[in-house]
């Protein structure tokens, strides 16, 4: 059902705890529900957005326009291949109870992206990814509907340009579509991921690597070391690690040799965690104001309390031009900037 609010107060609905508001929010339940809403609405000419959580998204100002939320939250499965399982879930999924549920019915493969704020259908949109494992990864396809000519269809995940934090939704389809509902392709037979820093270690520690204790060893590192928005505002890793040409990459090494570097999408190049180049620059643990660098990770900005977007923009600057001038690397923010 069709929930249309006037003026409303977003600093529930975004994890840095920004006070902004939005002229309208309106909660749909699927498609056909959303279809027929816009079809019939006043303010079409307003500018309109999807927001889901708001975990990944800053709020510099007041959103002037219409902000579309999905509340639909089923999950089903709905066919079988040989070898996998097809999983559609509605949009309006919280992302971590969309993992619990696989791993309940023993379906592998979202494992590694257990305790990610957010909604199911934002993981497309950045293609989450955490401890070495990719939404993409396991995306099937995604239900779209299309914002101007009200067109519902399907689009395969081959289709959907998956990247670093990346796809098509934040370039060619960005502010076109909605995306209802995602089917998931995933795995009967056991492939657990352990390649990723301490989790073989912290899983052995639970005993065999099953589904269950992969979660609960990922859901322990991550909260030892991640500030818990309920707590401290924040959106997450606030840049994106940048990938930088093999022989930057070397030149630098040769200043810094413990620079950590990781591979990047093509054999041309590579990945530098900004984390390491803004600790190295001096910001971790540091503020501007009411807006801060995270004590335990530097890729992290927060809200100190009471920070408006406009406060973590002024850090997020100050921290871009510092780096920029050590190391030549101009670093990119991952959050949605609004
Ligand atoms: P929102 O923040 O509401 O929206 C994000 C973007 O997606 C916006 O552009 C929005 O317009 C668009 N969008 C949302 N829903 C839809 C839809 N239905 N249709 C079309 N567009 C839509 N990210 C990772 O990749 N890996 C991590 O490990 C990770 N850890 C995090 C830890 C913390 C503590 C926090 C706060 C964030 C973390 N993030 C991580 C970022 C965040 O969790 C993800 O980006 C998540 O997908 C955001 O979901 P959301 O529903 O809150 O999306
Ligand atoms: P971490 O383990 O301290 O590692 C720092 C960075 O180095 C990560 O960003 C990671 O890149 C890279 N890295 C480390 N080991 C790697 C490996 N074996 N192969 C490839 N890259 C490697 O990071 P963390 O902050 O504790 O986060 C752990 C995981 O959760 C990471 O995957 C991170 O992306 C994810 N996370 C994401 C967000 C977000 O908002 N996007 C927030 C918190 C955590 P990758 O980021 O590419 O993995």
């Amino acid at each position: 059902m069709i929930k249309e609010i006037e003026n409303a107060p977003l600093l529930g609905r975004n994890s840095f705890g920004i006070d902004a508001k939005a002229s309208r929010l309106v909660e749909f339940g699927n498609a056909a529900e959303l279809a027929a809403y816009l079809a019939a609405r006043e303010h079409a000419d307003a500018p309109t957005a999807v927001i889901g959580g708001g975990n990944n998204i800053l709020f510099t100002e007041d959103f002037r326009g219409t902000l579309l939320h999905c509340v639909g939250t089923d999950f089903a499965i709905t066919g079988n291949t040989k070898n996998k399982v097809i999983v559609r879930a509605e949009a309006g999924l919280d992302w971590d109870d969309f993992v619990s549920r696989c791993i309940n019915l023993g379906l592998w493969g979202a494992e590694n992206l257990s305790a990610i704020p957010g909604t199911v259908g934002a993981a497309p949109v950045q293609n989450i990814g955490a401890y070495g494992a990719k939404a993409g990864d396991i995306i099937h396809s995604v239900e779209l509907l299309d914002m101007t000519t009200l067109k519902e269809s399907v689009l395969a995940g081959e289709h959907c340009c998956f990247g670093y934090r990346d796809s098509i939704f934040k370039h060619a389809l960005k502010g076109r579509v909605v995306i209802c509902a995602v089917n998931f392709a995933l795995s009967r037979e056991p492939s657990p991921i352990l390649g990723y820093g301490a989790l073989e270690h912290e899983t052995a520690k639970l005993g065999d690597p099953t589904l269950e204790n992969i979660r609960r060893a990922v859901t322990g590192i991550r909260s030892a070391k991640l500030p818990d928005p309920a707590v401290i505002g924040n959106a997450g890793s606030f840049f994106k690690n940048p990938l930088v040409p093999l022989r930057k990459a070397e030149e630098l090494k040769e200043r810094f040799p413990e620079m950590p570097v990781y591979p990047g999408d093509t054999p041309e190049e590579v990945k530098i965690p900004a984390g390491w180049l803004i600790e190295k620059s001096g910001w971790k643990g540091a503020a501007l104001g009411r807006a801060g660098v995270y004590e335990k990770q530097a890729l992290i900005l927060v809200n100190r309390g009471g920070a408006t977007g406009k406060d973590i923009i002024a850090l997020s600057d100050a921290i871009t031009e510092d780096v920029a001038s050590k190391f030549g690397i101009r670093i990119e923010p991952e959050v949605n900037i609004w």
